[in-house]
Order: C-alpha cells, then structure tokens, then sequence
C-alpha cells in the first residue's frame, strides 16, 4: 500500500482567521493527515500565547463539516520548519498565497526549504476569493480600534480577542 500523504500548514496563527480554516479545509482534502503547525513564535510578538493559538485553531477544526477535523492535528512547534516536518514525518509543506505580495516571501522560503530538504515539497494554495484579503495583523489592528471583526473570525476568536485586547494587561 502507498504510504500515507501528511503534510504540515505552519503559521504563526495570532489568530486564527476564515482564511486560516479555509486553506486547512482544502489542504486536509489533499492529504491523508494534515499537522497544523503552530510556532512559538515570540519574535514576532503574538497577542496570544502558544496554548491559547493551539486552542483556537483546534477549536476551528472541530467545526469543519464531513469528519475533515479527524484527519487533522494542531501541535505547536519551534526551531526548523524542516526539522518539524522530519518528526512529523510529513513530505508537504502547505503555505496559503494571497496575493503577489506573498509571494516573494513564500517562494524565497520553500528554495531555502527545499535545498535543506529537497524530499519536502512546498505547496501553496491560492486564497480564496472570499478571504483573500484577510490578514490576521489587520483583524488585531481593526479589534484593537473596536471594530467589528466578525467578517473575517469566527464568533469564538472573536470574542477572545475583545476580551484579551480589553484585558488592562494588554500592551
Ligand atoms: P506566518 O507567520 O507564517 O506568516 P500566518 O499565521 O500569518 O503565519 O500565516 C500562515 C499561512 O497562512 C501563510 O502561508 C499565509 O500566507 C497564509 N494565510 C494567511 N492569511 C490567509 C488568507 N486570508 N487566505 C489564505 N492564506 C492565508
């Protein structure tokens, strides 16, 4: 029998957005196991910290329709992006592209990747017409000024992101 398909979707996921579900959803279609990857992240400062993003997006995958969910893991992750999909024992990388602003980010990283790791292949998934234009940084800036971010989260990240951003202890 051929071996099973895993691929990994890393991402910061501070927090997680409809563009995040959307790309996990069509990514967990492809593959046999798809291992959302979280990274710990602290260079890049995220509002959440790594046990609430992890609970957030499985709290995601549990609403996603037909059983997907079971066919998905979310760990959280810190180090190589190679080395994770080593231990996971996972041959795909998936990155969602938005726009062409994305790309020059995603294509310099996946040569990085695939010189370090040439039996990883990384494929990206085009954004949805729907999401295309969402960016988590954004939603965080729109809460931040106490507009409504319903359109682009979902009721559950929304909701902590009102109570974290009006927590006195948020920067
Ligand atoms: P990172 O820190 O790796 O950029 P993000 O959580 O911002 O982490 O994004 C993770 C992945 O999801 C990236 O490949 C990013 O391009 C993709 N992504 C983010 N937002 C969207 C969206 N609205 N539609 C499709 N892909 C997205």
């Amino acid at each position: 029998m051929a071996s099973k398909k895993i691929g990994i979707y890393p991402g910061t996921f501070d927090p997680i957005t409809h563009g995040h579900t959307d790309i996990i959803g069509r990514a967990a279609r492809l593959l046999d196991r798809l291992v959302v990857g979280v990274a710990i992240n602290p260079g890049k400062g995220p509002i959440f910290d790594i046990d609430e993003r992890v609970s957030l997006v499985q709290d995601e995958i549990s609403h996603l329709e037909n059983g997907i969910g079971e066919r998905i893991d979310v760990q959280p992750f810190s180090g190589l992006l190679i080395d994770f999909a080593r231990d996971v024992n996972a041959t795909v990388i998936v990155r969602g592209l938005r726009a062409v602003s994305d790309f020059d980010y995603e294509f310099q990283m996946a040569s990085m990747n695939a010189k370090m790791a040439p039996s990883v292949e990384t494929v990206c998934l085009m954004a949805s017409d729907k999401y295309h234009f969402i960016a988590s940084s954004l939603v965080k800036e729109i809460a931040k000024l106490g507009g409504d971010v319903t359109q682009f989260v979902s009721p559950r990240v929304s909701k902590r992101l009102n109570e974290r951003l009006n927590d006195p202890k948020t920067p």
